[in-house]
């Protein structure tokens, strides 16, 4: 097995018992970087050089038996975290050259315990998307393909995900051991059920949004990506905690997630949404639930059919109230204080050419209609029943939760598109998001776990919601999944077709 391949936490006690080196394992990953990132398109910046000088240090220490919980483990960052010194650039021309001077706390929290970032991860501009398409640094490919006939992988490109598609594909291709993402309608979970691995967004509040280019500050959650349920554990540990930085982070006990995965889940009651029945959705997304209902009931648990009445507007809602924060969020980029500045016949000429400039489609659309929704004439009718719409969508899951411990669901619609899929249909591309919206609008945990491939060989996965602050039950759900779907399949580009 070569070092790329290895588990994070099996990385980790490799170091510890010093079986390789952590420059060994970074060098690794640093090679499959340089091999395979000029097709996946996964990084905007690659910081090899800094990532070798850290697993050096992560080797001192190591030496020293001072290893923290990801001493010399090679991590993918999304560039939406502002990293210090490191070009940040929310995939926007508008941040092309922007350096922050400052760290956000998450990736702070992981350089306390040890990390090594390998780099920063293309994503859809401001973490707006589905599929990675809206990049202004380009698409990203996913490292998986379509099965053809007769053996023969389907040429067509498809995409990661979005908007954590650079995180999504670096952890599947094996470029680094987990990564960083955001999940503000489905972002870490949707490119995580394209992608074939495991992704949560944990409770809002539960990892601080400082120094995380805001999109929708209310409905933000950064969370990670590995290859295993455990992983994410281990992860999530490290990036939570509280934050006096962001008034919005909870001051509570970080719990031991990775003890969690053990729990498993016998006597627990899971409930399955009957509104998430989606007309339309592919008899195979259906059958591989109805499969994640048995495994969980042959472990133990008890499932029971709840209904979330409210489900049926959550996309609506969303797209008002994440689209209306982004607008008060984006008015910041001006020309005057961060990247871009085109220079114009006087102050209000250079605010027009710097954002003309630097903005793309998809984030002057999202601009317009949260303008358009907080507009003096409109507030009422959008932005405030939509707000209150939030609140109802909220009491349907406080009302699951009365009668079960967690709930089962797909975490997507359908597997990976094509590239250029969806494009010229915003509606369209914005469905995706209807299994995860809710549990965003609700600020309640969920994960996607990989369970099974459909009829081309691409990954479907089940997602899994709990309760405020239980994301202890999210991991012990997620793991017997994990175990019984025993999903083992590598993505094209690491199967070597
Ligand atoms: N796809 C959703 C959107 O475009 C969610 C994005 C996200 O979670 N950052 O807004």
């Amino acid at each position: 097995m070569t070092l790329t391949d290895l588990s994070l936490v099996d990385a980790r006690d490799g170091l510890r018992a010093r079986r390789f080196s952590a420059r060994e394992l970074v060098a690794a990953h640093v090679a499959a970087i340089e091999a395979l990132n000029p097709r996946l398109n996964a990084f905007i910046t690659v910081t090899a050089e800094a990532a070798l000088a850290e697993a050096d240090a992560a080797d001192a220490a190591l030496g020293r038996g001072e290893a923290g919980a990801l001493t010399g483990i090679p991590l993918a960052i999304k560039d939406l975290f502002c990293t210090a010194d490191v070009r940040t650039t929310a995939g926007s021309r508008i941040l092309e050259s922007f350096v922050p001077p400052y760290e956000s706390t998450v990736t702070a929290n992981l350089r306390r315990d040890g990390a090594v970032f390998v780099g920063k991860t293309n994503l859809d501009e401001f973490a707006m998307g589905s599929s990675n398409m809206t990049s202004a640094f380009g698409p990203v490919e996913s490292p998986w393909k379509r099965a053809g006939a007769n053996g023969v992988r389907d040429a067509a490109r498809l995409v990661p995900g979005g908007s954590s598609g650079g995180s999504a594909a670096a952890v599947a291709a094996r470029l680094a051991l987990g990564a960083t993402g955001t999940d503000t309608g489905g972002s870490i979970r949707q490119p995580a059920s394209f992608s074939g691995i495991v992704g949560i967004k944990p409770s809002y509040g539960r990892c601080s949004r400082w120094g995380v280019v805001a999109f929708a500050s209310s409905l933000d959650h950064p969370g990670p990506f590995a290859r295993s349920v455990e992983d994410c554990a281990v992860l999530l540990g490290s990036m939570a905690g509280h934050d006096p930085r962001d008034s919005t982070s909870v001051d509570r006990i970080v719990p031991d997630y990775a003890a969690a995965c053990r729990r498993g889940v016998r006597g627990l009651r899971i409930g399955v949404p009957r509104e998430y029945r989606a007309e339309g959705m592919p008899a195979e997304i259906e059958a591989l639930w109805q499969q994640g209902l048995t495994w969980l009931r042959e472990a133990g648990a008890e499932i029971v059919e709840i209904s979330l009445p409210h489900t049926k507007y959550g996309l609506a809602t969303y797209y008002i109230v994440a689209p209306a924060e982004a607008s008060s969020n984006l008015a910041r980029y001006d020309g005057v204080r961060f990247g871009l500045r085109v220079p114009g016949e006087d102050l209000s000429d250079m605010y027009k050419r710097t954002r003309a400039a630097g903005f793309g489609t998809e984030v002057r659309r999202r601009i317009l209609i949260g303008t358009y929704v907080l507009s003096a004439g409109y507030y009422d009718a959008y932005y405030l029943r939509a707000q209150k719409v939030r609140a109802l969508i909220l009491r349907d899951f406080t009302e699951a939760f009365a009668q079960v411990d967690a709930l089962l669901t797909p975490t997507t619609p359908s597997a990976a598109f094509a590239h250029g899929e969806n494009m010229d249909d915003p509606v369209k591309m914005w469905l995706n998001d209807v299994f995860t919206v809710p549990a965003d609008l609700a600020g309640v945990p969920a994960m996607s776990v990989p369970a099974g491939l459909d009829a081309d060989g691409l990954p479907l996965g089940l997602q899994v919601i709990g309760r405020l602050f239980d994301e202890e039950t999210v991991f012990a759900v997620g793991a017997v999944i994990e175990q019984a779907a025993g999903f083992t399949a590598l993505p094209s580009i690491r199967a070597g077709v």
